[in-house]
């Protein structure tokens, strides 16, 4: 897609919008004696207000990605690049968003609040990518597409070739959600992302990295895009605490835990299938699997009882009979197996 064609996706609202300034955009020099932001004067470690522009977490995120400043949006989880994705590109009751299914039920969710009419394709036999279905669901009036690779809930990844391709042929926006990019080996888009205008990287700190509880999601896309993104967030979307705690975090590799939990995985995904009660475990580049098993209610029953809490994903389209299940520490990944056996012992005799 052509750079200047990105303009004309925008709603015309947020192209001319003119966005709140805030005390601490407006001064840039060095710290002083700050008595422009009716804060309280006393230390309480965070009685300033953070920096909006978050410079120095991007700036950290730059270093470890790859992808200059300006091409990065920090967010307040993946769920605030998706919603503001909505409300930047699709005029609601009118324009309309393409997604995979089954995928992650955000896409619907945001384009639903945002009066967005979701046009759902279903993945193609053993979870492929129905890319000529997507570009053929898509009119005129179609502003954004979402992608999901490695898939939530399926735990597939797809070619970065064809998802490249799609960015190619598609008339809006591509997203591309890598919640769990860094348990695949299949390599991401960010060394491409220069190349596609219209290509959105989603990422976050809430899974490998260990975070969700500190709500960081992270999007790369065209300068023009991330800019707009910055300009329609709350000013201060991220706490200082997250802003913070997360620069702290990014300091400490998590090559060994993304290890570790990605052979706890495939060692669950090698003992499984020698259940009686599991038809299938399907192939997983993510943290987790999905597990066809024969009666999936009463196996997530009896692992609820035994205090173990699975994702039941069975009532989900193309996801019939599967429970979702993470790969947990080494100890409760074992549990969960001694508790399958107790499952099957009971419901053998
Ligand atoms: C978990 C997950 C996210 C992460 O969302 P956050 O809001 O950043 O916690 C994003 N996309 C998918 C597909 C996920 O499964």
């Amino acid at each position: 897609m052509e750079r200047n064609r990105l303009e004309s996706l925008v709603r015309p609202n947020i192209r001319n919008l003119c966005p709140y300034s805030t005390a601490r955009d407006e001064y840039a020099g060095r710290p002083g004696i700050f008595l422009d932001a009716n804060e309280s004067p006393y230390d309480t470690g965070f009685n300033r207000y953070p920096d909006p522009r978050q410079q120095a977490l991007k700036a950290r995120i730059s270093v470890l990605k790859g992808v200059p400043a300006e091409r990065i949006f920090v967010g307040n989880g993946s769920d605030e690049a998706i919603d503001l994705l909505f409300r930047i590109f699709c005029v609601p009751g009118r324009d309309n968003a393409v997604a995979i299914v089954p995928s992650y039920g955000m896409y619907a969710v945001a384009a639903a609040t945002n009066d967005v009419a979701l046009r759902e394709v279903p993945l193609g036999a053993d979870f492929s990518l129905p890319a000529e279905a997507l570009l053929a669901a898509a009119d005129a009036d179609s502003r954004l597409l979402f992608l999901c690779s490695p898939n939530n809930p399926t735990g597939n990844a797809f070619a970065p070739e064809a998802l490249c391709g799609l960015a190619e042929r598609f008339p809006g926006i591509v997203v591309v959600d890598e919640a769990y990019i860094d348990f695949s080996r299949v390599p991401g888009l960010l060394g491409v992302l220069d190349r596609y205008h219209n290509l959105v990287v989603l990422q976050t700190l809430s899974k490998a990295w260990g975070l969700a509880g500190l709500r960081v999601g992270l999007a790369f896309a065209d300068p023009y895009i991330a800019r707009l993104m910055g300009a329609v967030k709350y000013p201060y979307n991220l706490s200082q605490a997250a802003q913070q705690l997360a620069l702290q975090a990014l300091e400490q590799d998590p090559a060994p835990r993304i290890a570790a939990i990605v052979a706890g995985r495939d060692r669950l995904a090698a003992r499984l299938p020698a259940f009686a009660c599991v038809r299938k475990v399907w192939p997983s580049e993510a943290n987790f699997l999905l597990v066809e098993v024969d009666d999936p209610d009463a196996l997530y029953a009896h692992l609820l009882a035994d205090g173990i809490i699975v994702r039941n994903r069975s009532r989900v389209p193309g996801c019939a009979g599967c429970l979702r299940i993470t790969a947990g520490l080494p100890e409760e990944n074992e549990q969960l197996i001694q508790s399958i056996e107790a499952y099957e012992k009971s419901h053998l005799r």
